[in-house]
């Protein structure tokens, strides 16, 4: 019998319990899964957790096989130099649906024009707004992992002009595809929508600073959904405030929750939504969860492993 620490916190506990039994059964994995701190922690097999949270120090857990994100993101666990153990990330299939739907929907807010409309309190008859076609549009993904990858293959799909710009080349059809610093400004350059699905790393940070935001077109749009310090917070606010940038909706911030007193909340130009772009959802998670430990139990590799030299 495998002991299993669910280590994600006691308010996902609840949310967890049931779909993790299920999955462990289904897989045929025989496990019990605990969320109160183990008594000896060295007879621990397996970690989940969620992106931090619960252990900071993983040197006890001597006996684990395998630490097991609940979060896409790994920020908080790839510089934890107790954690030796091998990491996995969370790839959900529910979990890229609703980033699908919600970078989707963003997109659309602002292709359309619709914030012109639905918060036109003067009743003014604008005829002028005509949207055009989104074939018409052009977007840019920065990150074209699993997310990035399938929020770029929707949009494709309703015509946008879609690229994506990734550290290492790819291929994917209907989107342009770039990579290095000559594709990021390429990339940059006819992004009238940007959206920036890239894990926070080293190299990552600051990457959409003032430069780079002054390198894209007038009047464009940026949605970041990925995370807060990939963007220069102050350079974004002051493109909005000159103009150059017609709206910023972000979902995740360098400080969260977003202090209340933060320009952002104000600015009319921002939206701000409470990272809530894509969560992971348990019952397809716990499936995950469940395949990597039956996965590792019989020697197989496991999915979704972190490169810790990579940062992701
Ligand atoms: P992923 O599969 O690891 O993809 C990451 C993408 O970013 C890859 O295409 C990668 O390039 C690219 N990348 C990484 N470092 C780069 C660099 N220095 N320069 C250029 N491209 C770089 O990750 P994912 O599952 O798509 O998730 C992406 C991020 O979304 C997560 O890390 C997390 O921060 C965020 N997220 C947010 C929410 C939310 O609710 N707001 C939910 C889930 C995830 P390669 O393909 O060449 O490796």
């Amino acid at each position: 019998m495998l002991n299993v620490y669910f280590a994600a916190g006691a308010r996902m506990w609840p949310r967890y319990q049931a779909p993790l039994a299920q999955a462990l059964a289904a897989a045929g994995v025989e496990a019990v899964v605990t969320e109160a701190a183990p008594a000896d922690p060295a007879a621990v097999d397996y970690l989940i957790v969620a992106n931090g949270g619960v252990v900071s120090d993983f040197a006890p857990f001597t006996g684990a096989k395998a630490v097991l994100n609940l979060w896409a993101g790994v920020e908080k666990l790839v510089g934890n130099d107790t954690l030796t153990q091998p990491l996995c990330r969370m790839v959900d299939p529910a979990m890229t649906e609703s980033m699908v739907e919600y970078v989707t929907g963003h997109v659309l807010r602002h292709h359309l024009g619709l914030d012109r409309h639905i918060l036109n309190a003067d009743a003014v008859w604008m005829p002028e707004t005509a949207p055009g076609p989104a074939r018409a549009r052009s977007v840019t993904v920065l990150g074209l992992g699993e997310l990035g990858s399938a929020c770029a293959r929707m949009l494709a799909a309703l015509n946008f002009r879609v690229t994506g710009w990734s550290r290492t080349p790819k291929s994917l059809p209907g989107i342009r595809c770039l990579s290095g610093d000559a594709g990021l400004a390429q990339a940059l350059a006819e992004a009238q929508i940007l959206v920036l699905l890239m894990p926070y790393t080293a190299e990552t940070e600051n990457l959409l600073n003032a430069e780079r935001i002054a390198s894209m077109p007038a009047s464009a749009v940026v949605i970041n959904p990925g995370r807060g310090p990939l963007i220069d917070d102050a350079a974004l606010l002051a493109a909005l405030d000159s103009g150059h940038l017609s709206n910023a909706t972000l979902d995740v911030f360098r400080v969260e929750p977003l202090p209340a007193d933060h320009a952002f909340w104000a600015h009319p130009k921002v939206t701000v939504t409470p990272h809530i772009a894509a969560e992971t959802y348990p019952e397809t998670a716990a499936v995950v969860v469940a395949e990597n430990i039956r996965r590792a139990e019989v020697g197989e590799p496991l999915m979704y492993l972190v490169d810790r030299s990579r940062g992701y």
